[in-house]
């Protein structure tokens, strides 16, 4: 029988556990874990416990399960340090800093525990269940925010202080929309959903959920539209910039935006198609994912052997 390894997805207010053999999750359990509320209500100290104490615990229910678990793979909202996999610091976990919750993991559990940051996990994921593995791949997550990371060799790379692909920020409109990060005109503030959010408010008054724009673009309605093809133009601008310097063979858009794919595709392919190096022009292939929200999971837990 394959080996079987634990793959964890730490989301807003959850957290998966996933047990993962060859590419397939045969078990998958749910926690409440709020780890943003937890360090915005406690001092760093008392936060790194309780993350410890529910991880733990989540892991130990789905071990007793599966005694033959041999390792343990997590994808974390934050920075991770490519040598020593310690968190160096988390956007959404303020408080985190330099602590090495793999580590304390492995040494309560007695397995190997290995993290990564959540979007590049979600992309060795995405890369992992494509039915054919392209030599190089860009991942771009649209959600809340926008997320991503890069497949190089069948490795997921994080960069020389985990920051790599932190593609949310790039720049697409200069002195635009303020963004979280400090910045203005970030992608993410025209390509998230909260995003296509402000866009079709900006225009129509009317606060709506990227979902419901969605619904309305569908029956033609023109600002849902509008809203969307902006999405498109900011990606196409930022998947051009990513080409020029990765060459990817393939650049896959995921996560729960991408449902809306139809709307936001042609405005990206026309903007991909200008800003484009002539040499590349037309040769990158940009996909969406059809995969589930199951990536993540299978992702971490073959981080493992990487
Ligand atoms: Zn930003």
């Amino acid at each position: 029988m394959a080996k079987l390894t634990l793959g964890v997805d730490i989301g807003g207010t959850n957290l998966r556990v996933g047990v993962v053999q060859d590419k397939k999750v045969i078990h998958e359990q749910r926690f409440p874990a709020d780890f943003s509320s937890i360090c915005k209500q406690h001092a760093p100290a008392i936060a790194l416990q309780e993350i410890l104490r529910i991880s733990l615990s989540a892991l130990q229910q789905a071990m007793k399960q599966y005694p033959d678990v041999n390792g343990i793979g997590m994808g974390f909202p934050g920075f991770i340090d490519p040598v020593a996999g310690h968190v160096v610091q988390s956007p959404n976990l303020p408080g985190l800093r330099h602590v090495d919750i793999a580590g304390e993991l492995s040494r309560l559990i007695g397995l190997p525990v290995a993290m990564e940051n959540d979007a590049l996990v979600a992309a060795f994921g995405e890369f992992l269940l494509l039915p054919q593995a392209p030599r190089s791949m860009v991942y771009i997550g649209l959600g809340t925010g926008v997320g991503g990371g890069f497949i190089h060799a069948a490795k997921p790379y994080p960069g020389d202080h985990g920051i790599a692909m932190e593609v949310g920020h790039l720049i697409t409109e200069p002195k635009g929309r303020l963004c979280g990060c400090g910045n203005h005109g970030c992608l993410e503030q025209y390509a998230a959903a909260p995003g296509v959010s402000q866009s079709y408010h900006q225009a129509t008054g009317e606060s709506l959920s990227a979902q419901d724009i969605a619904e309305r673009a569908a029956q033609g309605g023109s600002a849902a539209l509008d809203a969307y093809a902006l999405a498109g133009r900011h990606l196409g601008l930022a998947i051009a910039h990513l080409a020029k310097i990765l060459d990817p063979e393939v650049v896959l858009i995921g996560g729960g935006m991408s449902q809306a794919w139809s709307y936001f595709s042609p405005a990206l392919f026309r903007q991909l198609h200008e800003d484009s190096i002539p040499v590349l022009r037309d040769k990158i292939d940009v996909r969406v994912s059809n995969s589930s929200d199951q990536a993540g999971i299978i992702g971490a837990a073959h981080l493992v052997n990487h």
